[in-house]
């Protein structure tokens, strides 16, 4: 096969997917009337399928931290934190991580991508184990691919699975990095965290928790699922995103282990990429400041996402194990999800389309997500286009479903 050609094969995947019509993945809004809605093929469209968790892209106090900051600092910082791309800003965004997690220190990156792989390609290398969640995000496998450490896998959540894996590795589990994210983006559920802290107590080893869908949304303070189960002494290393809950882009990794100053020197996905935008840093630390000062925003995520979950359950749909900010609603097959997704559109709800190899257990997704920002007229609608689905009509009762599902 030449260089080329194995590309070849997304071709009859893109002429399938074309062939509905829009395409769905990189559709293209036309303009973005809130954080909520959005024209999209020049329709009045409910966004349902961004990671806009508290619906802060418009707060006010955001906008003209990005705008003043651009005025003062100019657009970009054309260069690296190692470095001309240093502001006082991104020392300020740092100590505030800090603060705000209750660790000693923070390192900000310019994509929760790069945070994530960065971290973990930088912490293990050659010798090292990375014992990582089966379902892991792109960005931990890529890590896992730089770093050149023997890569072990445990079965998604599973703690019985975790521990075996975790008893055969004997004395290796002083190198070992466990790997966990807090909330899942692909069915919305959460790592069974008490649990993997028990057996890192146990047998040993590091481990990094990946936050980016739950701050802001987990935790009486918005820390993540290590708030959550009160168990942030027992992770070592968080690492999150500002494109979620926070509204802008970028990552960050915050721990109370030394070493992090250290690993400034030589995490490469830090070091040779340019540093965000004092925008960025900006809007960044007035939403960090909003989500400490507005829990309220967290509790109408959490109503929100609990009546579009209890609502598609009982239009009788197959839904990911629990309730959350992202609702995974299962759909029979990849035509039926494909066509589903089109009639949501032309309903004027935006979801996300998962088609596999993306799903970890190979089933296709209509994926919402919900936004603090929803009102409770937009989750009826986005639940009355739900019902409105001809696929609706022959899903499983929700007790035969959830039993399929877990
Ligand atoms: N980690 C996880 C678990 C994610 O879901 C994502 C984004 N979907 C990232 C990291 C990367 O974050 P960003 O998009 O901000 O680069």
């Amino acid at each position: 096969m030449s260089l080329l050609e194995k590309f070849e094969p997304l071709s009859s995947i893109r002429e399938d997917l074309n062939a509905h019509g829009m395409m769905p993945f990189g559709v293209v809004t036309e303009k973005i009337l809130s954080p909520t809605e959005g024209m999209v093929d020049g329709k009045r469209t409910i966004l349902a399928g961004t990671n806009n968790y508290l619906g802060l892209t418009f707060a006010p106090e955001c906008v003209a931290a990005a705008q003043q900051a651009t005025a003062d600092e100019g657009t970009g910082t054309t260069g690296s934190r190692m470095a001309n791309g240093t502001y006082s800003g991104h020392r300020a965004l740092e100590q505030e991580l800090a603060q705000f997690f209750g660790r000693e220190s923070a390192m900000v990156f310019t994509t929760g991508f790069l945070a994530t792989m960065g971290m973990v390609a930088t912490l293990t290398g050659p010798g090292d184990v990375l014992l990582i969640d089966g379902d892991s995000h792109a960005s931990i496998y890529d890590g896992c691919k730089l770093s050149g450490a023997d890569i072990v896998r445990f079965r998604h959540n599973d703690l019985a699975d975790l521990e075996k894996r975790l008893r055969r590795l004997g004395e290796r589990t002083a190198n070992t990095l466990i790997v966990s994210e807090g909330l899942y983006s692909m069915m919305g559920d959460q790592a069974p965290l008490a649990g993997i802290v028990e057996l890192k107590r146990k047998y040993g080893g590091y481990l990094l928790l990946d936050e980016a869908h739950s701050v802001g949304v987990l935790g009486a303070h918005g820390r993540g699922l290590a708030e959550a189960a009160g168990v942030e002494d027992e992770v070592d290393f968080v690492v999150g995103t500002f494109s979620k809950s926070l509204g802008s882009v970028g990552g960050f990794c915050v721990s109370s282990r030394p070493e992090l100053e250290l690993i400034r020197m030589a995490a490469r996905a830090y070091i040779f990429t340019a540093s965000p935008t004092p925008s960025v840093v900006a809007s960044t630390r007035a939403a960090l400041r909003l989500v400490a000062a507005h829990p309220e925003l967290r509790e109408k995520l959490w109503r929100n996402a609990t009546r579009l979950y209890d609502g598609l359950a009982k239009i009788g749909y197959q839904l990911g194990p629990q309730a959350g900010p992202v609702v995974a609603v299962f759909v029979d097959d990849r035509e039926q999800a494909i066509a589903g997704w089109h009639q949501l559109l032309a309903a004027g709800v935006y979801v996300n389309l998962v088609l596999p190899p993306a799903t970890p257990t190979g089933a296709s997704l209509l994926r919402c997500s919900l936004s603090a920002a929803h009102t409770d007229e937009q989750i009826d609608k986005i639940l009355e286009a739900f019902a409105g689905l001809p696929v609706a009509a022959g899903v499983p009762a929700p007790s035969q479903a959830r039993s399929q599902n877990v």
